[in-house]
């Protein structure tokens, strides 16, 4: 008989990938995939460490869990609870210690392992923790197709980090980086395209832009050269790459945004501060004045081109002063969109124990006007696409029956009213926008692009 799997996903794409890597591990060992815990014979929860709150987070769900587990001993079955990701590598051992109910905890580099790890527990009945570094060992193990029904898929092309920025987790719970090798990669993605209705492409990497992978010659692969290949695959409508770093970023990738057309115009490069000072505390490894001479050198490659970014306010040592300067940051360059967040500081980083830590409501106050700006610049850029003709990627159904929901070269959510003629989900076609809102927009279909 199948056994029920319930997977939980926290965080970012990364997570979001590595949750559907499990499940097509899973499915071949007898695993049908639910989404009610309560139905479930095994539930995941893969972690973040990166948000706010992310091991609180952790026990309140475990907690949860741990009274449907008990309800399920009562009645004579079992559930076996893994915790997997960022957090489970970050807390190890303490896990288990602090919530008796997890029966394995498992890194993001070891999630190969778990049809292993099921099955000793399921004979054992004593928790295992397995949180090993091998990258290679974990892409060589995962299948290379996805179980994702989506026209849009992710594929893990780089891992860990090496850059230390000083808030953030990543070095410690995903280890140093590393690239696959470009032949995995594409045999990977071909398959996608082979067995799925697929036709954009996302590659992922933490430092996506450092990919440097090594094929079976020995030669040397560029993020840039990576994107050549693929954008020759016809199967393939669009490319994007995410999360690039400053100081990746080069003119191989700069002549690719102008070059390829399948290559999205639009760049996710964060920034996280626009005060020199509270980048070189971050260790960031670049100032405010770099990152904007990067945007300037992409705009006069390519007007069309776009960005988002990340920001963190509140950075221990944040002023005023400090603050101001990331504003005005923001207002040079223009956001597309962006994602922002108070710091919050992550246990064994060395910004943790950094003196001159900002009180709560400081943060909150910056935050609001920073988000203030940011979605009064998404909005002006929405309202620019207005009357104009767009091309959207269909991704799925709206809320209602008659409507589509698509992707604009920007990710721009645009509702559209379905047409009785030959468009279905995962075509590319071009809107007229009539409605632009700050998160979304309508559009009217005009024809296959
Ligand atoms: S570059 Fe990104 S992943 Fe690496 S340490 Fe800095 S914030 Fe973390």
């Amino acid at each position: 008989m199948s056994k029920m799997l319930y997977v939980k996903t926290y965080g970012c794409q990364m997570n979001v990938y590595d949750s559907s890597k499990i499940q097509d591990l899973l499915i071949p060992h007898g695993f049908m995939i639910t989404d009610t815990p309560s139905e479930s014979d095994i539930v995941i929860i893969n972690t973040c460490h990166i948000r706010e709150k992310a091991s609180e987070k952790l026990y309140a769900e475990l907690g949860r869990l741990a009274n449907l587990k008990l309800k399920k001993q009562q009645d004579g079955k079992d559930m076996v609870v893994v915790v997997a990701g960022c957090v489970a590598q970050a807390e190890g051992k303490e896990v288990v210690k602090r919530a008796p109910i997890v029966d394995i905890v498992v890194g993001p580099q070891s999630y190969h392992e778990l049809p292993a790890l099921i099955e000793k527990i399921r004979r054992e009945k004593k928790w295992l923790i397995s949180l090993s570094f091998e990258e290679n060992k974990k892409f060589d193990a995962l299948p290379m197709d996805v179980s994702s029904q989506s026209v849009s898929a992710f594929v893990s092309i780089q891992e860990g980090c090496d850059k230390f920025c000083h808030f953030c987790c990543v070095p410690y719970t995903r280890g140093a980086e590393y690239s696959r090798s470009p032949e995995k990669i594409i045999e990977e993605i071909s398959c996608i395209l082979d067995s799925k209705n697929v036709s954009e492409i996302t590659l992922l990497g933490q430092n996506v832009n450092a990919y440097h992978g090594v094929d079976r010659f020995g030669n040397l692969w560029t993020l840039g050269r990576l994107l050549e290949n693929l954008s020759q695959d016809h199967r393939i409508a669009r490319l994007r790459y995410t999360t690039s770093h400053p100081r990746d970023m080069n003119d191989e990738l700069l002549f690719m945004a102008h070059k390829h057309p399948k290559i999205m115009p639009f760049i996710h490069l964060p920034v996280q501060s626009g005060s020199d000072k509270i980048l070189k505390s971050m260790n960031r490894k670049h100032t405010a004045m770099e990152y904007l001479e990067i945007i300037e050198r992409f705009r006069m490659i390519s007007d069309k081109i776009q960005f988002s970014s990340d920001f963190i306010v509140g950075y221990p040592g944040e002023t005023d002063a400090d603050f101001s300067e990331t504003l005005e940051l923001v207002k040079v360059v223009g956001y597309a969109s962006a994602y922002s967040f108070k710091y919050s500081p992550r246990p064994g980083t060395p910004a943790s124990v950094m003196s001159e830590q900002i009180s709560e409501e400081v943060k909150q106050e910056r935050l609001a006007k920073l988000q203030e700006l940011l979605e009064a610049q998404r909005l002006c850029f929405n309202r620019k696409m207005l009357e104009q003709k767009v091309k959207i990627l269909l991704m799925k159904d709206g809320k209602h029956n008659s409507q589509w929901i698509g992707k604009t070269e920007y990710m721009q959510s645009v509702i559209v009213e379905k047409v009785p003629y030959n468009v279905k989900i995962g075509d590319i076609v071009t809107v007229k926008i009539t409605e632009a809102f700050t998160n979304s927009m309508k559009g009217e279909i005009q024809n296959l692009s």
